[in-house]
């Protein structure tokens, strides 16, 4: 019986998400019995010249060749993942959208790497369209196995989408919000088990602003504890930028 073509891709990124997949060691060995494995540059090597079943696509579209990338990938590929925080909200590379577009791209690349071509950093999603979502940063790899695992049995993934406060509350934490914090839990995706808040830490949505977050009322929730709009918006981008849904934090 033929076997599943997958295909695991990055573009600009740390490429973290990978690693996570490398890290499921003896499980690695038994997808790699179920699915061909046709590229996967950290540990087989790349082959984009192929049709995929499956491409799990890491990294945000940063540069024209990421985007051109992006569109090839999706070409040849039935289903397309969004694999990590990169590819699914534009991750740490799109804070650049808010800061001297140009000095960033001098003081990272400076004269080393003058060809790049920079476009501004964004989710895949903003040139293609993306089947299904494996957020965080990194991926939980089990997620990414569950996911994985779904897809192969012909079942439409489960995805992880509520707020961040829902597994919060279950832990029965102090809300953060009590305490005169900015936590972005109401509206972030979860799935991460709440880690930041159950250890004191603020939530920034680094697994994304949920699509059906009301982030004029959160706003005005936030400014009605006192806080000021230029401390919410620094919320919003201190290392994630949500972009396409920037303009409502007002
Ligand atoms: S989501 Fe995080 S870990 Fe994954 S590639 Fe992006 S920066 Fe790296
Ligand atoms: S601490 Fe953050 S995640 Fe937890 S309940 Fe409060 S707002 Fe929600
Ligand atoms: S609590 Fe928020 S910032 Fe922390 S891992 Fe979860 S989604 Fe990301």
């Amino acid at each position: 019986m033929t076997k599943p073509k997958v295909g695991i891709f990055s573009l600009t990124c740390c490429e973290g998400c990978q690693i996570e997949i490398l890290d499921l060691e003896d499980v690695l060995l038994d997808i790699v019995d179920k699915v061909e494995i046709v590229s996967f540059r950290l540990a087989k090597g790349k082959n984009i010249n192929d049709n995929f079943d499956i491409a799990f696509l890491e990294g945000s579209v940063s540069t024209k060749e990421d985007m051109e990338r992006t569109m090839d990938i999706r070409k040849k590929s039935r289903v397309l993942v969004a694999l990590g925080s990169c590819a699914c909200t534009g991750g740490v590379q799109a804070v650049k959208n808010f800061q001297n577009k140009k000095s960033v791209e001098k003081a990272v690349f400076g004269a080393r790497m003058p060809d790049i071509e920079h476009v501004d950093p964004a989710p895949i999603s903003k040139y293609v369209d993306v089947d299904y979502h494996i957020r965080g940063c990194p991926i939980d790899n089990n997620e990414f196995v569950e996911i994985l695992k779904q897809l192969l049995l012909g079942v439409k993934p489960y995805q992880r989408e509520w707020a961040v406060c829902v597994e919060c509350r279950a832990k029965e934490n102090v809300c953060l919000l009590e305490k005169g914090k900015i936590c972005l839990g109401p509206i972030s995706y979860s799935g991460c088990d709440a880690v930041c808040p159950s250890n004191g830490l603020e939530c920034i949505g680094c697994r994304g602003i949920m699509d059906d977050s009301n982030i004029k009322a959160y706003v005005k929730m936030l400014k009605e504890k006192k806080h000021s709009i230029s401390s919410i918006k620094d919320a919003f981008t201190t290392i994630y930028g949500e972009n396409k849904r920037q303009s409502e934090v007002k």
